[in-house]
């Protein structure tokens, strides 16, 4: 008679690990139930599979490098009244994706951008995509360094492997001529392929103000802003808000 231990070592060598851990759970569970033996054959392949599904978002989570943690749950539309709960739900059907829409959350500081591009973000990992989050500025930087090692192209592919790519802080800092035509690049390559959750501060009408070179702004707006969902965001700065309600 096998024990416990050794038919766990041997689901464990065909890679079954999900089983191999909770063999002996799963044994009394269905001993406990009465279920029968094609139940119980059920019962570990989809416990094998549910196991394989969260330890892949869990992966997903790391190599999105989120540098806050912040979910949809914990926004509150009472203080941020310029967008509907309706309106962050609607993109929850992950249409966007699957469609290769872009959505841009344009607005001052402190309003929420990132809060929201980082709890939809957290959605859609769930939803079994995979993203990849990073400022324009760390992006840009990223590129930079890949084209000093002569792999700009190999990492562009790589990060069009992503599903969608949060870039976060557009325009907050003056883009040099050279490190806009690296994002343009990668900008060009996801264009109709991937998807992009974007915040800025600035409207896109004004945007000679943050990119030097025209010749490269107007095509990169145009790809970011075409077949988009766009959110004009205002009202009050949050950070100031809590700042106040604890001084006062
Ligand atoms: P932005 O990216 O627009 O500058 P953030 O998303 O970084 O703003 O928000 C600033 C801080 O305020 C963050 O800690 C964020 O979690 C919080 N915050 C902003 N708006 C809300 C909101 N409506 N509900 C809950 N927290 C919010
Ligand atoms: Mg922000």
């Amino acid at each position: 008679m096998s024990s416990i231990d050794s038919v766990a070592y041997k689901y464990r060598s065909l890679c079954l690990s999900g089983i191999a851990e909770q063999l002996e759970q799963l044994l009394s569970q269905a001993e406990a139930n009465d279920v029968s033996y094609l139940q119980f054959a059920e019962i570990l392949i989809v416990h094998e599979h549910n196991q394989r599904n969260s330890k892949r978002i869990e992966q997903n989570r790391k190599r999105a490098a989120f540098l806050l943690h912040k979910t949809l749950e914990e926004f509150d539309y009472r203080f941020q009244t310029t967008i509907s709960k309706r309106e962050v739900n609607s993109l929850l059907n992950f249409d966007f994706i699957d469609t290769r829409e872009n959505v841009v959350f344009i607005g001052p500081p402190g309003v929420g951008k990132t809060h929201l591009a980082i709890g939809i973000g957290l959605k859609v990992i769930d939803a079994g995509y995979k993203v990849y989050f990073n400022t324009a500025l760390g992006l840009m930087e990223a590129l930079e360094l890949a084209e000093l090692k002569g792999e700009l192209k190999k990492k562009i592919n790589q990060l069009i492997k992503f599903d969608v790519l949060i870039i976060d802080e557009w325009g907050y800092l003056p883009m040099n001529q050279h490190g806009m035509h690296n994002l343009f690049q990668l900008v060009n390559a996801l264009y109709e392929y991937r998807s992009i959750i974007l915040t800025t501060n600035k409207e896109f009408t004004n945007c000679n103000e943050f990119f030097i070179d025209d010749n490269i702004a107007v095509p990169i707006v145009d790809r970011l802003i075409h077949h988009s969902h766009i959110f004009m965001l205002g009202g009050e700065n949050y950070r100031l808000k809590t700042k106040l309600n604890r001084c006062g």
